[in-house]
Order: structure tokens, then sequence, then C-alpha cells
């Protein structure tokens, strides 16, 4: 299998064209100097390739099927593939770049991982790297969410890890960035702040994409053997942009696959603070560290951000995609909750699978494209299981779709 560190961007200094860099405090500069040069380091090591290698394989379930969505297939008369990170232990793709952060931490001889985490799933993806590479671990969550999210939480802690409430403004996501900042400043040195996509400042966006090609470099092997080609159409839902980066790294110098990145809309793109289609709408800006198309007031500051899928939920989006955007290699499109909602009754119901709602939105854009007259096949990356999501949707929009016999 080709190596899955290869690769040409970003430059030295963390820029994917005008992209990406690193915008933060010089004392916090220091150590990510460190981190990127431990990382380069350590990329290159074959124990260190060789041990994520074993726990992608053995631990994770690694490399995870493609499986041919035949009934979704014949109803929309294009040939229609799913990557399946919905497979793997935890549920998603985050422990792939966990795994790989949780490692590097290790290496770098740091006590504690840090992050912050929205609906928890970053959290307990983390904190199960954290527990099994032999890490503290704090996961940063806003008070809101805590409630909201009960189970993701009671799962962090069952796993060792402590959850610290935010307790200020708004108590969700925006505050835990804040109060996970915060902590990290008391002790940079013995901690290590593993961001959960491919955002923030260098060497970040490049790391989490590395550890996440896999998925792309597996898909690549297993589209060949399955169809004696290449797909031509690839298509993953981007909130940060990892699980489309990971799929779509592979294919990059493949002219002959189009890639398509799926945006929230929400409620509709037309009106600010209605959805999350940061490339869609959103304009070249800088924050939390990094320069990227972001959805921002007339003052720069970031925009109020809604999706039905809280893992989509960001006002920026991975530097690497606002330059694939620029040079036209990727197409971006945006899906709106009631599509989502509706591709995740379908794929439940065609195929017997229930997909994340963030996933759901590169279901329903891939439907959409095959309606368009695609004659080509289209593989779309799942990048996570429904089962965090059942309740939630039963609740809102069961009705809607035959479920009434609900105590
Ligand atoms: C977190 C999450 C996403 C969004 O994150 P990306 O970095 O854009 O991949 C998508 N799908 C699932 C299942 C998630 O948990």
């Amino acid at each position: 299998m080709k190596n899955t560190f290869d690769s040409p961007l970003p430059d030295s200094n963390g820029f994917f064209g005008e992209y990406g860099g690193s915008f933060i405090p010089p004392q916090l500069q220091t150590i990510m100097d460190e981190i990127t040069e431990a990382y380069l380091e350590i990329r290159k090591d074959p124990g260190f390739q060789k041990e994520l290698a074993r726990l992608y394989r053995h631990y994770v379930g690694r490399p995870s099927p493609i499986f041919h969505a035949a009934s979704l297939s014949e109803k929309y008369g294009a040939d229609i593939y799913l990557k399946r990170e919905d497979l793997n232990h935890t549920g998603a793709h985050k422990i792939n770049h966990c795994l790989g952060e949780a490692l590097l931490c290790k290496k770098m001889g740091k006590k504690k991982l840090i992050a912050e985490t929205g609906a928890g799933q970053h959290g307990v993806a983390l904190a199960t790297a954290a527990a099994l590479v032999g890490l503290e671990c704090d996961i940063y969550m806003g008070e809101v969410d805590i409630a909201k999210e009960h189970p993701n939480v009671v799962r962090m802690q069952i796993l060792g890890a402590k959850v610290i409430p935010a307790t200020h403004g708004r108590k969700t996501l925006k505050e835990a960035v804040d109060a996970a900042f915060e902590g990290y400043m008391q002790d940079p040195v013995n901690q290590f702040y593993a961001i959960g996509s491919v955002v923030g400042p260098h060497p970040f966006p490049m790391m989490v994409r590395d550890f996440q090609s896999i998925v792309g470099n597996e898909a690549k092997e297993q589209m060949q053997e399955l169809t004696g080609g290449l797909p031509d159409n690839i298509v993953a839902c981007v909130g940060g942009g990892s699980n489309a980066m990971g799929i779509f790294t592979a294919f990059l110098d493949d002219d002959s696959v189009k890639l398509h990145g799926v945006e929230p809309a929400g409620h509709g793109v037309e009106k600010d603070g209605d959805h999350a289609a940061t490339i869609t709408k959103g304009k070249p800006g800088v924050m939390h560290g990094f320069k990227s198309y972001m959805l921002q007031d007339e003052a720069g500051e970031p925009q109020e951000v809604y999706s039905v899928a809280s893992g989509l939920d960001y006002p920026s989006v991975g530097p690497q995609h606002s330059y694939l955007k620029d040079i036209d290699r990727c197409n971006y499109e945006h899906i709106d909750d009631k599509e989502a909602i509706d591709a995740f009754f379908e794929l439940a119901r065609e195929e017997g699978i229930i997909p994340a709602i963030e996933s759901a939105h590169a279901i329903a854009f891939a439907i959409k494209l095959a309606q368009r007259g695609e004659k080509g096949s289209i593989l779309i990356n799942l990048s996570g299981r429904g089962d965090k999501d059942i309740d939630f949707v039963v609740e809102n929009y069961g009705k809607d779709y035959g479920i009434t016999n609900r105590m």
C-alpha cells in the first residue's frame, strides 16, 4: 500500500496556497513548533507506523469494508458504494486521528490529552484513545451540552476521562473551546490539545489529514478490486472536513475522479445563522489560529451557525478545503436538514444501515447526483453510525416517517 504520509502540501509554514498557517500567541507558537518537529520525525519512524497500523487493524477493525448499495443503486440509477467508517470501534472515523494524536502525545512524553467537545463524539473517541494508550484525559464541554448529551458524558467518564463543564456565556461548543484553551495555557508542556478535525494552527490540518488518509488509501485498492477501476465520484460531508480529506487525499491526482464536499444548509443558506455552509457562503478570514473560508459578521467575528447535525456545526472549515475550492479540484454543495433526515431513513430502509445525521448529508447529495442523471459510480464516505441520533430523530421527525407508537 502507498505510504500514507506522502503529500506535497502544506508548505513548511503550514499553508495550502493562502490558507492555513498559524496565527497564535508567541509562547504557543514555540509549543506548536515542537509538535510539528516531533510529528515530522515520528511519521517517518517505522516503529510508529507499525504500531499505528497494528491498532488500526486489531483495535479499530480496519480495513473498513466497502459495500455496494444495490437497492439504492437500482432505485436511483447510479452505482452507489459506501465506505463503512461507521463500523469502526466507537462508531465513526474520528478514532483514526485520535489514535495518531494519542501516540504522538505519549511519544513526546506528555501526560494528558485535552480537547473540547460539542455533542461528545470527539470526546468519546479521544477518551477511548487515552484509555488505550495510557494517558490522562480532560474533556471540556458546555454545561448545556452536558445536560443534552448524557450518554456520551457517561461514556467518557466510564473510560476514565474527566468532563469539565464550561459554565459561561451560552454554555455550548464555543465556550467549551474557550475553556479548553484556558486549561491548555495553564500547562502546555505536559498537556496535548488534540484538535478534532483538519482545523486549527499548523501542524493540525496536515497531521489530522495524514492520520485520516488511511480511508482513501484503502478505498482506492478496494474499488479497484471490486470494480476494476476508480470511482467516478466521491462524496463526503464537511464539518471541519476530516472525513472528507481522509477519503479525498488518495484521489487528488486522479483527475477522472470528481470530488464532492457536502456542507450543512440547516434551515436554508439564505439567512445568516440558519446554516453552517462555510465554503458556500463564507469569506476568507482568520479564526482559531488559521486562515480559511469562514462565516463571519461585519466585524470579522464568527457568525452563529446551525445544523441538525451537531458534528457539522462549525463556522470555519479545514484550510485545505478552501484551497481545493479555489483551484477548482473539489466541488462543494449543500444539503438542508429535511434532505438529510430523508436520506437517514432512506439508507435505513433500503440498505438496513442507520447512518449518523452528519453522514446522511453525503447520502442525500449522492442521491441527488444520481437523480440529476449521473451514470458513473458514486462512492460515499459513511463517516459514522446513527445510534447517537436515534432518540433525537424519532422525537423530532418520527411521526413524518410512520413511527407513531412511541411510549
Ligand atoms: C464529527 C463528525 C463529522 C464531522 O467532522 P469532519 O471533520 O468534517 O469529518 C462527520 N461525521 C461524523 C459521524 C462525525 O462524528
